[in-house]
C-alpha cells in the first residue's frame, strides 16, 4: 500500500462517490425543476464503480461515502454496496457510508446494516410538511421521517444535515435540534454554496452560520469540541441534549488546510477540490484495459495536482454561480 499524499503534504484517505446524478427530489438550492440528466451511456456501470472504488481503497482510502443525486434511487445500488462491504471485512476500508435524502430508507435500512454500513447522513431541512414540499418540490416529509425511523431502528447512527436558508427554516432550527436530541441524532448545519444554475437568486438563500449560531445560543448551550472528521465541519456539543451540532461554513471559514478528500462523479471524473473546476478523467484509463495499472497512474497524476484550496463567493446579486456544476454532480 502506497498511500496518496498531495503536493501540500495532505494524505487523501476519503473518497466521496456520486453514484448517480438523478434524484427523486428537486431541492430548490440544488437543482432546477427541469434538470437535464446525463445520458445513461456516459454513466459508469456498478461494476466499473466497484473497480474504481477498489483502486482507491488499494491506494489508501479508508472512508468511502456514496452520494448523488440520490444514491438509493440508482437501480441495484445494494449490489454495489454489498460488494464494497468486502473491503470492510478485510480491514482495508474503515468506513462505508452514504448521504441520502431518506426517501428510500424504510426499504433499505436493514440491508445497509447487513452490508456493513454503520452510519448514514440524512438531509432534512424542515419538519413542516408544507415547507418540505416547497423546498424539495417533489418530496413527502412522512416518507422521509419513516425512513429515518427505520434507519434508527435498524441500528444505524443517523446524522441530520440541514441547509440553513434565509426566510425558510431560520425559525425552525431550535425545533430541529430538539428533534435530533430526542432521537439521539447528531446534526450539521450547512451554508448554501454557489454551485450550479438554479431557478433562484442565491443571495436570497444565503444565511451566514455565524448569525445562526448567535441565535441558537439564546436557547442552547453550545460548547466547542475538538471533534474532527477531516472535513469542513466545526463541532459543538449541545449540552442540553448531549448531541453534537456541526457547522459547515465553506463561505465564511477556510477549511482547506486539513482537506483529506477527493470526489468522483458517476461518469468517472475525479474532482480534487469541491470548489475548483480542475478534474481528471478516470473513465478512459478504466476502460482502456482490464488491468488497473493505467487507472492507478491516472489517480496518482490527479492527486499530484490537488489544489491548495477553493475560492467561493456569493456577493453581488444575480452573479453567475462560482462553479457551473450542480451539487448533484459531485454529491457535496
Ligand atoms: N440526495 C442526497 C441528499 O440530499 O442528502 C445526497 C446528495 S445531496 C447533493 C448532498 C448534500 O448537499 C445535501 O445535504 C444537500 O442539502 C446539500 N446541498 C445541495 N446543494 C447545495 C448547495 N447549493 N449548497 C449547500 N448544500 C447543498
Ligand atoms: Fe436530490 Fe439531494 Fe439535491 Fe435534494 S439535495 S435535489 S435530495 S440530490
Amino acid at each position: 500500500m502506497t498511500g496518496m499524499i498531495d503536493p501540500f503534504g495532505r494524505a487523501v484517505s476519503y473518497l466521496r462517490v456520486s453514484v448517480t446524478d438523478r434524484c427523486d427530489f428537486r431541492c430548490v438550492y440544488c437543482m432546477a425543476e427541469d434538470m437535464t440528466f446525463l445520458p445513461k451511456a456516459e454513466i459508469l456501470s456498478l461494476e466499473e464503480l466497484d473497480r474504481l472504488c477498489s483502486a482507491f481503497v488499494r491506494k489508501g482510502v479508508k472512508k468511502l461515502r456514496l452520494t448523488g443525486g440520490e444514491p438509493l434511487v440508482r437501480r441495484n445500488i445494494m449490489s454495489l454496496i454489498r460488494s464494497l462491504g468486502r473491503h470492510l471485512k478485510t480491514g482495508d476500508l474503515e468506513e462505508l457510508t452514504l448521504t441520502s435524502n431518506g426517501s428510500q430508507l424504510a426499504r433499505f435500512a436493514d440491508e445497509l446494516v447487513d452490508a456493513g454500513v454503520r452510519r448514514i447522513n440524512v438531509s432534512l431541512d424542515t419538519l413542516d410538511a408544507d415547507r418540505f414540499e416547497a423546498i424539495t418540490r417533489w418530496g413527502k416529509l412522512d416518507k422521509v421521517l419513516d425512513g429515518i425511523d427505520a434507519a434508527r431502528k435498524a441500528g444505524l447512527h443517523v446524522k441530520i444535515n440541514t441547509v440553513a436558508l434565509k426566510n425558510f427554516n431560520e425559525d425552525e432550527l431550535d425545533r430541529m435540534i430538539d428533534y435530533c436530541g430526542t432521537n439521539g441524532f447528531d446534526m450539521t448545519l450547512i451554508e448554501t454554496m454557489p454551485l450550479g444554475e438554479i431557478d433562484q437568486d442565491r443571495t436570497d438563500q444565503y444565511l451566514p452560520l455565524s448569525k445562526v449560531r448567535e441565535r441558537l445560543e439564546k436557547a442552547w448551550t453550545l460548547t466547542d469540541i475538538p471533534f474532527k472528521t477531516g472535513g469542513p465541519a466545526r463541532y459543538t456539543q449541545v449540552e442540553e441534549t448531549g448531541q453534537k451540532l456541526g457547522f459547515i461554513t465553506p463561505l465564511t471559514h477556510n477549511f482547506c488546510e486539513g482537506c483529506n478528500r477527493v470526489r468522483l462523479t458517476c461518469t468517472g471524473t475525479l474532482y480534487m477540490c469541491l470548489g475548483q473546476d480542475d478534474a481528471a478523467d478516470l473513465r478512459a484509463p478504466l476502460r482502456a484495459s482490464e488491468g488497473d495499472d493505467l487507472l492507478e497512474s491516472a489517480i496518482d497524476e490527479a492527486i499530484g495536482r490537488k489544489p491548495k484550496g477553493h475560492d467561493f463567493v456569493i456577493e453581488r446579486r444575480g452573479d453567475a454561480p462560482a462553479l457551473g456544476r450542480h451539487m448533484s454532480v459531485t454529491g457535496g
